[in-house]
């Protein structure tokens, strides 16, 4: 997909020296920013969940609950999530079929302890993905997402290790926001450093993405890592539905930075909760311009800024032709049915028409031919 021509033009940043399209180019490079070069009204409204923690079938019903539900994007593919696995309480085989149904895998360690060092996170980045990898029969070269547990960092030893094993974005950093109506940042790469997010690291590493875990803002009141971490939490399905369209809001008419849901099980704790998360979805899903996907998704949209007016045909989110040609055949099945019976109805109705038709001229004609011969045969045999 091509970048479009004003990206070679346009600075986004200067307080790092980045330059974007000078000394910073795309798909590779991009800098840190609250404003993408495009006009907002042209960049569609992303939305990424990422689910921290163990995959099990207590999250599946979860998942399946809210992303199960042939719920699609406006170009015709599934909705999906990313999901952070740690290893203990993880069944693999259903890590598999998330995976098979497009949602992204990546890594959140082994043990979920605090990794601090470089040999740590070589270890725990590099042994749970060979879990993924082994278990559930990912691809080794498709998992390439990080998140630290409890988003404790080892700060440029992190990135360096996790860039020697192949990864190719870390999402362990938050944008703290200053005041509740502060933008939220847009994810970049560290070739010129970092700078807005808490423990971010000095060095610069070419070509890494660091996605910000920007903040949820409750109620103009508070703000939270992950959805399921402000002290304050919703009563109803309405206050947990109002939570997440207010933030999703903020994005959506602000500057349509990638949307991150960042949550744990806790959130579903309370039935509620999970309906609001529901109603939310259905919501954001009746937007044309809103795409529920997968933090990988999100990058590969980064590295390939394409406008609304092209994203239809934007090949990295297709899903592949598998998936679109079930789809079309459910489609098809489906006028299929309803076709099959409106002419059934058809038939049935003319040979309704058609039997009622002949029984009462049946009947008739007997009624008019019987009547007289009886008459007759009363007549002839009886009385007279
Ligand atoms: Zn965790």
């Amino acid at each position: 997909m091509r970048v479009p021509a004003h990206f070679s033009t346009t600075i986004v940043t200067t307080e790092n020296n980045c330059r974007q399209g000078v000394n910073c180019h795309l798909p590779d490079c991009f800098c840190s920013t609250l404003e993408h070069p495009l006009n907002r009204k042209e960049i569609p409204q992303m939305v990424f969940f990422g689910f921290d923690d163990a995959v099990n079938p207590e999250s599946v019903q979860h998942y399946d609950f809210l992303f199960g539900r042939n719920r699609y994007n406006p170009n015709g593919c599934p909705i999906s999530a990313t999901l952070y696995i740690s290893h203990q309480n993880t069944k693999y085989d259903i890590v598999k079929k998330y995976y098979d149904r497009g949602f992204e895998v990546a890594v959140h360690s082994v043990s979920h302890t605090n990794i601090d060092t470089y040999t740590k996170v070589m270890e725990e980045a590099r042994d749970q993905r060979n879990n993924i990898a082994t278990l559930a029969g990912v691809p080794i070269e498709e998992i390439v997402g990080w998140r630290s547990p409890n988003l404790f960092t080892a700060g440029d030893a992190q990135v360096t290790a996790l860039q020697n094993l192949g990864y190719t974005y870390d999402i362990s950093l938050s944008h703290r926001k200053l005041n509740m109506d502060d933008r939220d940042m847009w994810p970049f790469t560290l070739d010129y450093g970092c700078q807005g997010l808490s423990k971010c690291p000095k060095q610069k590493h070419k070509g890494f993405w660091q996605i910000p875990v920007n903040m949820v803002v409750w109620k103009k009141e508070q703000v939270c890592v992950y959805v399921d971490g402000c002290y304050k939490q919703p009563n109803n399905t309405d206050e947990a539905y109002n939570f997440i369209m207010d933030n999703f809001k903020r994005y959506y008419d602000g500057n349509r930075a990638p949307f991150g849901i960042n949550m744990h099980m806790a959130w579903f704790y309370r039935p509620y909760t999970r309906e609001g998360m529901d109603r939310a979805i259905q919501d954001m899903l009746k937007y044309n311009d809103v795409y529920i996907v997968t933090a990988k998704q999100m990058l590969q949209w980064m590295k390939n800024p394409t406008n609304l007016s092209q994203i239809m045909h934007f090949k990295d989110w297709d899903c592949n032709e598998e998936n679109r040609r079930k789809r079309e055949k459910g489609r098809k099945s489906k006028y299929f049915f309803w076709g099959e019976v409106v002419i059934v109805a058809v038939i049935l109705s003319c040979l309704a028409v058609v039997v009622v038709y002949w029984v009462i001229s049946k009947q008739g004609k007997q009624y008019t031919s019987l009547q007289p011969i009886a008459t007759a045969d009363e007549y002839t045999d009886g009385d007279i």
